[in-house]
This record gives structure tokens, sequence and C-alpha cells, in this order.
């Protein structure tokens, strides 16, 4: 089986998003081919085809790159993590160079650019990108405005239509980071992004199993798509085989799973809006959140992210020690429910409040997530 072989049917691109998930990046249909692109392990290949060397590329790669692609409408192309995929996007900045990211934003990315800021003599804008003002004014003379949206963990949402339009053709390369809304939520490249990142780590894979990053360009952007691809071959920060079949595995069933998610995302935020001890929901899916009109605008379903506020951080702390069937972990998008207090972290901003948990709601029976987290909230000192 060549690689050709192993590349999706193009036309699934003309499906719609939840057929596509199932159907990209599938071998040939051929009499006793498999279903599913088999794992590949192979650090080298015989000479004279197009592969060539296990650090060039992977059957499993392409099969999921082909996924992501379709699902974002881009080309993609897969990273050994999603931080490793945001490296290689900072590594477009020239030395001296330019870069807006939000004020709140995923802390690695947040701490990557500060540390390369120092090395390569870079300016760092750090905007409300709730302010989209700001944000078009912070992009005058930058290389790359990075945003992402909704943010971690406040959950606050861009004009990405807004700001998508208006840097169209504009030298900064627009960068947005997908993770929390997934292809199926949010396509930001039909809003005029430059470049998607994903942490494949998190919805796309699904059962907190692998870790795995992407980026997707547009089909029109041959040349940044190529520089990309250099840098993945000569940094080396290449996705595993096994990680790359577990994430698109995930996929198959990626629709389903962000349908039943979001739906208890929803019905707990509600409930958990109208709770004596939470002072404060922040999930764009609520209609008086700040977020929401915006979201309804440019994203098809709100997600399963939410954040709640509590007095202080005791009391946090105490409520996810309380708990039995959600799980205290960091990370997200699992079909498990897990949930965290997020200035546990040494690096967490000040302008995220102490008792902040965020909360990433998984696909179990909606009524044991609420039962769960009402007899944690009723061990907790009240409001
Ligand atoms: C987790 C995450 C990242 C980093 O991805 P890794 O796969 O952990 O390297 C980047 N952005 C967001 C929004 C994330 O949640």
């Amino acid at each position: 089986m060549t690689a050709d072989d192993l590349a999706a049917d193009h036309s699934s691109k003309l499906l719609h998003r939840n057929t596509v998930a199932v159907t990209a990046g599938r071998p040939a249909r051929v009499p006793d081919a498999p279903l599913n692109t088999p794992l590949v392990p192979a650090s080298t290949y015989v000479g004279g085809g197009e592969l060539g060397y296990g650090r060039y590329g992977n059957p499993g790669w392409t099969a999921l790159e082909d996924a992501i692609g379709a699902l974002e409408g881009g080309r993609a192309l897969t990273y050994g993590s999603g931080m490793a995929a945001a490296h290689v996007v900072l590594e477009l900045l020239p030395v001296g160079g330019t870069l807006v990211i939000p004020r709140h934003c995923y802390l690695g990315v947040a701490a990557a650019a500060q540390e390369r800021a120092e090395r390569y003599g870079l300016e760092v804008r750090i905007v409300d990108l709730t302010d989209t003002d700001e944000v078009l004014q912070a992009a005058d003379g930058a290389d790359i405005v990075w945003l992402e949206s909704p943010t971690n963990p406040m959950m606050e949402v861009a004009d990405l239509t807004r700001i998508g339009r208006e840097l169209r053709d504009h030298p900064a390369i627009f960068v947005v980071d997908n993770t929390f809304a997934t292809p199926l939520l949010q396509t930001p490249i039909a809003l005029g992004a430059d470049i998607v990142l994903h942490s494949a780590t998190k919805f796309l894979s699904g059962h907190s199993d692998a870790v795995l990053g992407a980026l997707v360009v547009p089909e029109s952007a041959g040349d940044l798509y190529d520089a990309l691809e250099a840098t993945r071959k000569l940094h080396g920060g290449t996705p595993g085989t096994l990680e790359a079949y577990l994430v698109l595995r995930g996929i198959r069933t990626l629709p389903l799973r962000i349908r039943q998610a979001e739906a208890n995302a929803t019905e707990l935020a509600t409930r958990l809006a109208d709770h004596p001890s939470i002072d404060a929901v922040y999930y764009p899916g609520l209609e008086k959140d700040p977020g929401h009109a915006l979201a309804k605008a440019q994203m098809s379903g709100f997600g399963s992210l939410l954040s709640i506020e509590l007095r202080d951080a005791a009391t946090a702390d105490a409520l996810v020690e309380a708990a039995e069937l959600w799980v205290h972990a960091t990370s997200l998008g699992g079909v498990e429910s897990t949930f965290e207090r997020r200035r546990r972290w040494a690096g967490e901003l000040p302008t995220v409040p102490e008792g902040l948990i965020r909360m990433s709601v998984g696909v179990e029976d909606v009524e044991d997530l609420w039962d769960d987290l009402t007899q944690a909230l009723d061990k907790v000192p009240g409001p």
C-alpha cells in the first residue's frame, strides 16, 4: 500500500462535518483493505518513494492530517504536541519581530512567547481580546496576531469575524488557537485566519490518552504550508505513530461527544448560575454571558468548557477535593468530566480569580454530574 492509497478521499469535503469526521482519512476502498489506516511503526522506508524517512512522514500522520484539514477547511500538519505546533508558528517571527497575544491565553503559549521575546528581542503586545479595537490597533506593524477563542480559562470570546475581515489583507499572520471550539463548532479559516492551531490532545483525541498538536492553513497558502512542514522536519517535533492513530480514532466520535458534552454543560451552567455558593459562571452559552452574542454569531455551538467562581481559594479547593465522580485533573476535552482550580498553577494570571474552577464537562449522565457537584458543594463553607 502506498502513501497515496492512504490519502483521504478529498470529495469528503462536500459532505457535512459530522460525516467528514467519519469518512476522512480512510484507506482506498479496494477489496480486503482495512477500514482504518493501519499503524505503521517505521523509522525508515525503502528508498525511491516520497516518504523516505520516519521524521519526514508516516501514513498515519497523512490520514489524520487529511481528516483535520477536511474538518477545518484547509491543509493540516501534525506535531508531537500542541506546544510543538505553537513553537513552529513562533519560529516564523523574525528577530526583533512583533507578536500580539491575548492577556488570557494558554499559559504555555504565553510562557513560550515571553521566553523567545527575551532571547530574540521580540516585542510582545498583550491585548484584551474582547476589545476588538485594541486588538486591531496592536496588529498594526505586528508580524503575528495570535488569538484564542473562547479563552482559557475565562471563556472570553473574540470577534474573530471582524478581526479576520480586517486582517485579511494585512501582512500579519493571523493565528487562531481553535482547541476549545474544535472545527465542529468554529472554522477560523473561513473567518480569515492564516493558521489554525490545535492541541489535539484535548477534544480531537477525546479520551485523555494521547498528546498531539496540529496546524491548519488555507488550501491557497502553499508557501506557508511548505515552511511549516520544513520546520517540522528540521526541528523534529513529529507526532508519535500510535498517538496519530488514537487521535484519528477519537475524531470519529467527535460530533457525538461534543453534542452530549455541550448539552451537559448547558444544563450544568444554568443550574450552577442559580446556586447560592457560586459567585459567577463563565459560559458563552448563557444568554447573559458577555460573549454570548458573538459566540452565537460565529460558532455553531458553545462547547463544553465553563468556569465557575467560588468565594476564595480554600472554598474552591474544598469543592474539588469533595467530588467523587468529577476528576480533579488538568487538561480538558475528554469523555470524562474533569475540573481544577486554575490559580493552583504558579503561572496563572492574577486577573483570574483565586476561587475560579475550570470545568471540562464530559459525556456522563448529567444528573450524576449534578448530584456529585451538589453533594460536594454541600460540604464546602456556604455563602
Ligand atoms: C493544551 C493546550 C495547548 C497546548 O497543547 P499540548 O498538546 O498540551 O502541548 C495549547 N492551547 C490550548 C488552548 C490548550 O488547551
